[in-house]
């Protein structure tokens, strides 16, 4: 349902993507691991073109982007199939909480602002903030904001969420509901790909773990095969930093 092929981005000299293959199937959570640098959140903001690949192909639901000649446009279509959910959350600071998700909405789907605050009102409840509508962010701990983020993005109603470290700048504390969220919206089916740094969530909620190192996919299967039965020696060095 998705697929990238030979996917590589390089910054200057410095090539950060190798040539990416992967598939990734319908209602898949796939977790991305890996040490820091090693091309994690590159691979996301490629996949929905916050960053251009330099060469490769994305394919999400039959359509396909060739970026050594892909116009804007299709660019623009492939974009639209995901949603992005970021480690800084990313909110409109000036905006209130409903009206973040409804951004989206009005800009992108180009609903009416009733319906899109009707479907607002909807996803902030299941994410628990049905109480918060007319907050602000900088109201929200981080947790919540977070929440705001995930609500966002399901309200674009994508092929695709691709979360980015979505717990990593949050204090210890929070970082339990943000992940329960993500378990419940994982059990309905959604695809998605999790950069993530916490393990015990990715044994648990995925059913496709990536390992990555230096640009390359090292290593990929479902938890049982990453996590028991590492087979390559850099998966299993990353691993027992975590045990
Ligand atoms: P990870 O998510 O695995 O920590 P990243 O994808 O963030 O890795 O980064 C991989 C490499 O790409 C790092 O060496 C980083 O410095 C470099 N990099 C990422 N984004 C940029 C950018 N916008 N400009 C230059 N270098 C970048």
């Amino acid at each position: 349902m998705i697929t990238l092929e030979n996917v590589s981005k390089s910054f200057g000299k410095n090539q950060v993507l190798k040539g990416i293959d992967l598939t990734v199937n319908k209602g898949e959570v796939v977790a991305i691991l890996g040490p820091s640098g090693s091309g994690k959140t590159t691979l996301l903001r490629c996949i929905n073109h916050l960053e251009k690949p330099n060469k490769g192909k994305i394919k999400i639901d039959n359509f396909q982007v060739d970026f050594s000649r892909a116009s804007k446009a299709e660019i623009l279509s492939l974009r639209q199939k995901t949603a992005m959910v970021f480690q800084q959350f990313n909110l409109f600071k000036n905006k209130t909480v409903v009206e973040n998700v409804m951004e989206g909405l009005i800009v992108a789907k180009k609903l009416p602002k009733e319906e899109a605050f009707k479907k607002s009102v909807e996803l902030l409840e299941k994410v628990g903030l049905g109480n918060k509508l007319n907050s602000y962010p900088v109201q929200l701990s981080g947790g919540q904001q977070q929440r705001v983020g995930i609500a966002r993005a399901l309200a674009l109603n994508p092929e695709v969420i691709l979360f980015d470290e979505p717990t990593s700048a949050l204090d210890p504390e929070l970082v339990g509901e943000v992940l329960s969220i993500i378990r419940t919206i994982a059990k309905e089916g959604i695809t998605m790909i999790i950069v993530t740094h916490e393990m015990a969530f990715a044994r648990d909620v995925a059913n496709h773990v990536v390992f990555m190192d230096e640009g390359v996919i090292v290593e990929e299967g479902n938890p049982k095969e990453i996590f028991q039965y590492p087979k390559e020696e850099r998966t299993i060095q990353f691993l027992k930093r975590f045990s």
